[in-house]
């Protein structure tokens, strides 16, 4: 496309310059020509490196193929370069080979940064080469473009941005590494009041390792993931809870969690002084569980009879709450229940244990939760038993949630979980488990980004 700019005067190499001028519009009303904007001009305007200048722009190639563009570097004469290390100036000794450095695209192209290194000779170091304050180690990659990689990151999977800068996956993968780095190391992890911890099913399977520990911040203020890590076990949360430092563990008041017992278990001992939480979302997850295994078991016992068809096509109408479910469902739900079928029975234990969260006393909470479990252990439905023995024996976690009332939303674990699901389920292309837990710090953990004179996207 670009290739065609030029016409068919372009030679290999041709000086940038002026040749391709964008007219400023800022001066034209005063006795100034209009000036022509040159490429240099700009960079130094968003990218100014002290000590270097910026000193041909040229273009290459065009007539067949991806045309790409050349930017040279040069050491300012005056300015000594700085030693590596140390970052401070150095006497210079050699000059290294030309190397090169891809740089954001500019207008589709891609584009290189040109440079042949210094060494200098410091006190303390000795000969090293020369600190270079686009790149970081020996990347070919400038550190503008790995921010500006990183960022597209986040809204495209890593393979299309990958395609759509003419890179690889890698460069992407290494950019983004690059940025959740710097931002864990530079996060702030003050006030933290409020954690959920929770385990997320990754991948395919039921083994340990396709279980991942994650510990979310759920304050009001700020909700974000601070930290994951593999399987699900008391050894991995310890090891999150040690990354997260005294200091946090020692600010907590609230802790949400499920039943989970690896969890309560480090959690009383590491954190006794905060109030731990079950969590209403998956006290409710449990209790739709069991409703779904009493409907599994039941359509399979009565396959072939009339009754069977009450079932059919009823399994998200049952998971739904019930005061979200409207029309036709609704009639076919009341029609189950009339039915007197153990399904239909279930779902009226489900949807009866709502009326639970509405108490404002822990006295009355209790009362009710009395009536409801002896009525679900009457229930002869054996997955609603379980549900209520889980209950009982959590009683005390449960009536935590009355005392937390208004400080804890219900709503903050869950809507952090789908989040994750929507990075982990995007064909990301994760090849590793590393990748994956790159991509959820980028995407959820709100990091601060580091410092650049320009955005480039
Ligand atoms: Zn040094």
């Amino acid at each position: 496309m670009a290739s065609e700019k030029g016409g068919g005067g372009l030679e290999e190499g041709l000086v940038f310059g002026y040749a391709i001028g964008v007219k400023t519009s800022c001066n034209s009303s005063t006795r100034r020509p209009a000036m022509q904007l040159e490429v240099k001009t700009i960079l130094n305007r968003i990218q100014h490196f002290v000590g270097f200048v910026y000193q041909d722009v040229r273009l290459h190639g065009g007539h067949i193929g991806q045309p790409w563009l050349t930017i040279t570097l040069q050491a300012h004469k005056g300015i000594r370069g700085r030693c590596s290390e140390c970052r401070r100036p150095a006497p210079g000794y050699d000059r290294l080979a030309q190397r090169h450095w891809l740089f954001v695209p500019l207008w589709g192209m891609p584009t290189w940064f040109l440079y042949a290194p210094r060494r200098v000779e410091c006190l303390d170091h000795g000969v090293v080469v020369e600190h270079i304050p686009w790149s970081e180690g020996k990347r070919p990659v400038t550190l503008a473009m790995m921010g500006f990689l990183a960022r597209w990151a986040r809204r495209l999977s890593w393979r299309e941005t990958a395609r759509a800068f003419q890179t690889s996956w890698e460069a992407v993968y290494r950019s983004v590494e690059w940025f959740v780095k710097w931002g864990l190391a530079h996060r702030q992890l003050e006030a933290v009041h409020s954690v959920g911890i929770d385990e997320i099913h990754w991948g395919q399977g039921k083994r340990a390792d396709q279980f991942l520990t994650v510990i979310y911040q759920i304050d009001r203020h700020c909700r974000r993931l601070l930290w994951v890590g593999r399987r699900r076990t008391q050894a991995t949360l310890r090891g999150g809870l040690k990354e997260l430092g005294p200091q946090v563990i020692g600010g907590l008041r609230y802790i949400c969690s499920d039943m989970w017992q690896p969890y309560l278990k480090v959690m009383a001992q590491k954190a006794g002084h905060a109030l731990h939480i079950l969590d209403r979302f998956h006290i409710v997850q449990h209790l739709n569980h069991a409703v779904d295994e009493v409907r599994r078991a039941e359509s399979t016992r009565l396959r072939g009879k009339p009754l069977a068809d009450r079932l059919k096509k009823m399994r998200w109408k049952l998971l739904r709450r019930g005061s979200r479910v409207r029309g036709q469902a609704r009639l076919k739900l009341w029609g189950l229940l009339e039915s007197k079928l153990a399904t239909g029975r279930a779902w009226d234990l489900k949807e009866c244990f709502e009326y639970f969260w509405h108490y404002k006393s822990i006295y009355w909470a209790g009362g009710f939760l009395d009536y409801w479990t002896e009525r679900a252990m009457r229930s002869r439905l054996e997955p609603m038993k379980r549900v209520a023995r889980m209950l009982r024996k959590h009683e005390e976690l449960l009536f935590n949630w009355f005392k937390a009332k208004g400080e804890v939303s219900s709503g903050a674990v869950e809507g952090l979980n789908n989040k994750i699901r929507v990075v982990t389920r995007r064909s990301y292309g994760f090849r590793t488990y590393q990748a994956m837990e790159l991509a959820l710090y980028h995407n959820l953990g709100r990091l601060p980004e580091p410092e650049s004179t320009h955005r480039f996207c």
